[in-house]
C-alpha cells in the first residue's frame, strides 16, 4: 500500500492529480487503495475518505452484483480494456445520486499484489447533450417529414395543374385544328365549286336550252333525254353538296346518328333506283332480290350514303357494257355488302391513299370527282362500329366491302 501513500513527491500522486479523469485503484479484494482528487469530487467525497472502502460504494445498488462478478472475472483475464461494451455505466455519489460514467480498467501488479486502476469520466453533460441531439434530430426528422409531405402535396397539386393545362391545351389545339380544317374545307369547296360545278351546270344549261327548242309533239323522246340529263347532273351536284355537308358535320363534331329498324331491301332498292339513272350504255347492276326479310337496326341515312357513293363510283369508274354486282352477306352480328365492278381499278401504288380526303387516283382524273366520298363513308362507318375495305386490280375491276353491326338481323 505504500506505493499509493500520500508522500510528498510520490510520482503516482503527482501524475494522478494532474489529470482531469477520476482515478480509483482497487486491490484484489476490491477495496479502494487510492483515489485522486478528480475522482473524490466526482463522487462527492473528501480526500482520503474513500480509502479502504469497497469499490461497491461508488456503484449504484442495482449494478453492484454484476459488477463484482465482472471485476473478478476481469482480474482473472487481465489486460486493459474499456468497461461497459455498449451498455451504459453509472456511478453513485455519496449523496446517493446516480450519474453516467465512462470507465477504462487497467490491471497491474506491484510487489506481488494485483491492482486495477479505473479511469472514470463523468459523462453527464455529454449524455445530456446526446439526449438533446437525439431529441433535436427527432424534431428535425419530424419537420422534414412534415415538409416532405407538404412538398409531395404541392407536387401532386402541380402535377394535377399541369395535366389540366395539358388537357386544356390539347382541347385548344384540337379546336384550332378543326377550325383550320374547316377553313381549308371552305377554300377547297369554293375552288371545287368553281371547277366541278362548271361542267354539269353548262350541261344542264345546254339541255335546258335544247329542251326549249323541241317544240313538236313527236319530239317527246328527245325532250325526255335532255330532262334525264338535267336530272342526273342535278343529282350529281346534290351528291357533292351532301358529301361536303357530311364532312363539315364530322369535322365540327356535329355528326349525329339516328338508329332505326328498317328493311335492308328498302335502302338497297332506293339506291339502285337512283343509280340506274346514272348507268352508262349497256351497264347493268345485279342486286339481290331475296333480302326482304333482312331488317337492321342502323343509321339509315349513313347506309344510304355509303351504298350511293360506292355504287356511283362503280358506275363512274367502269365503262359501258359492264356488270356491277351488289352482294349481301348476312353474318351473326353484322352484315357485309360487296360492290363489285369490272372497271378501271385502282393502281396498286395509289391504293394506300384511297381513303385520304381529296385523294384521286391518276387513272381517274378524267372523270369528274372530288375525292371525298370514300373518306366520309369510312369516317361515318367507323364511328358506327363498321368497316370499309377494298380489293382492286388496275384494268380488271374493284370490290369494295362495307361491314356494319346490326342488332335485328333476322335472316
Ligand atoms: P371521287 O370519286 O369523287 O373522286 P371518292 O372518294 O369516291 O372520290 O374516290 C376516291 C378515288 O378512289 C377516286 O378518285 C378513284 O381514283 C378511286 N376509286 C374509288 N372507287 C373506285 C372504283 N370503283 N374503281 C376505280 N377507282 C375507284
Amino acid at each position: 500500500m505504500e506505493v499509493f501513500e500520500e508522500k510528498k513527491g510520490n510520482i503516482f500522486k503527482i501524475l494522478s492529480e494532474a489529470i482531469s479523469e477520476g482515478i480509483v485503484i482497487v486491490n484484489e479484494k476490491q477495496e479502494i487503495v487510492t483515489s485522486n482528487e478528480a475522482a473524490d469530487s466526482m463522487f462527492g467525497y473528501e480526500a482520503k475518505e474513500l480509502l479502504g472502502k469497497s469499490i461497491n460504494l461508488l456503484i449504484p445498488t442495482e449494478y453492484r452484483h454484476s459488477h463484482t462478478e465482472q471485476v473478478e472475472d476481469y482480474l482473472e483475464k487481465s489486460g486493459p480494456r474499456q468497461m461497459g461494451h455498449g451498455r451504459d455505466l453509472y456511478g453513485q455519489r455519496k449523496d446517493g445520486s446516480v450519474f453516467p460514467v465512462e470507465a477504462g480498467l487497467n490491471p497491474f501488479e506491484i510487489y506481488g499484489s494485483k491492482y486495477v486502476m479505473a479511469l472514470v469520466t463523468d459523462i453527464s453533460i455529454r449524455k445530456t447533450q446526446e439526449k438533446e441531439i437525439i431529441e433535436l434530430n427527432l424534431l428535425l426528422e419530424q419537420k422534414i417529414g412534415e415538409r416532405t409531405k407538404e412538398l409531395q402535396q404541392t407536387i401532386k397539386e402541380l402535377k394535377e395543374e399541369v395535366s389540366k393545362r395539358k388537357e386544356a391545351e390539347h382541347k385548344i389545339m384540337e379546336s384550332l385544328r378543326k377550325e383550320r380544317e374547316l377553313n381549308e374545307l371552305k377554300t377547297k369547296f369554293l375552288s371545287l365549286v368553281s371547277h366541278e360545278f362548271k361542267t354539269p351546270l353548262s350541261g344542264i344549261l345546254t339541255s335546258a336550252t335544247l329542251v326549249g327548242k323541241y317544240i313538236d309533239t313527236d319530239q317527246q323522246d328527245k325532250r325526255e333525254k335532255h330532262l334525264k340529263t338535267i336530272q342526273n347532273k342535278v343529282k350529281y351536284l346534290n351528291n357533292i353538296l351532301n358529301d361536303f355537308l357530311s364532312i363539315e358535320r364530322m369535322e365540327s363534331g356535329k355528326a349525329t346518328y339516328k338508329f332505326d329498324t328498317f328493311p335492308l331491301s328498302k335502302v338497297v332498292n332506293e339506291v339502285i333506283y337512283n343509280a340506274n339513272m346514272l348507268l352508262k350504255e349497256g351497264q347493268r347492276i345485279n342486286y339481290p332480290q331475296n333480302i326482304d326479310d333482312i331488317s337492321l337496326n342502323f343509321d339509315e341515312k349513313i347506309l344510304e350514303l355509303s351504298l350511293t357513293n360506292l355504287i356511283n363510283n362503280a358506275i363512274k369508274y367502269s365503262s359501258g357494257h359492264t356488270v356491277i354486282d351488289v352482294v349481301v352477306i348476312p353474318k351473326k352480328d353484322s352484315i357485309s355488302i360487296k360492290i363489285i365492278d369490272e372497271g378501271m381499278g385502282i393502281p396498286e401504288k395509289e391504293q394506300k391513299f384511297i381513303f385520304n380526303r381529296y385523294f384521286r387516283a391518276e387513272n381517274a382524273l378524267l372523270d369528274q370527282g372530288t375525292g371525298i366520298g370514300l373518306n366520309i363513308v369510312k369516317g361515318h362507318l367507323e364511328s358506327l362500329g363498321g368497316t370499309i375495305t377494298f380489293e382492286s386490280e388496275e384494268g380488271k375491276g374493284s370490290t369494295f366491302t362495307i361491314t356494319f353491326p346490326t342488332k335485328n338481323n333476322t335472316n
